[in-house]
């Protein structure tokens, strides 16, 4: 697959694609840990943790993002100053890069949005849907996939209490080399 084919489709959903094996007191613990180093949307319980390398209480997210860059014919690359630092840009050759695992414990939907980069997501406990360019409404499931241009409009909601990660695909001529 490429980022062409994402562009070109607007998004593209792999069901069932890769199974992270995590539970709700490790994504407790992973909030807590880094209560520091979260950030709300101001409204509800809608938290992105701001670590790019949660390898320690999810190891198999490692796998993933591997996973994911291999099917791009790239290479993830942990070393990156994107992941390292919050505040920095990406400087390796890898394409999927974690933005942040995101806990949503609100029955509030996330109102319409489109993301500043194309971006992955991945369903790991909990159901979310999300409705795409006002049209046709996903349900993603635990190891689902779903990949979205920034040029489609989406708004996301739950059933219960969700957990997932973001990936951004970081372009060439976003990177400083
Ligand atoms: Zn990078």
């Amino acid at each position: 697959m490429d980022i062409e084919t994402i562009k070109n489709a607007g998004y593209i959903v792999k069901p069932n694609h890769f199974q992270v094996n995590t539970d709700w007191p490790t994504v407790l613990d992973l909030i807590y840990k880094n209560s520091d180093n979260a950030k709300t949307n101001g409204k509800d319980l809608w938290i992105k943790i701001k670590d790019r390398l949660p390898f320690g209480h999810i190891p198999d997210l490692k796998g993933f993002c591997e996973q994911l860059n291999k099917e791009f014919d790239s290479t993830y690359t942990q070393t990156c100053d994107f992941n390292q630092n919050w505040e920095k840009r990406c400087n390796c050759p890898g394409i999927w890069h974690i933005d942040g695992p995101v806990v949503s414990l609100t029955s509030t939907h996330i109102s319409k949005h489109k993301d500043i980069a194309i971006a992955a997501y991945i369903q790991i406990l909990g159901n979310s849907f999300w409705k795409l360019d006002d049209k046709n409404t996903l349900v993603l499931k635990p190891s689902d996939v779903v990949f979205i241009s920034n040029t489609i409009s989406h708004e996301v909601w739950g059933e219960g209490p969700r957990f997932g990660v973001l990936l951004f695909a970081i372009e060439e001529k976003k990177k400083v080399r």
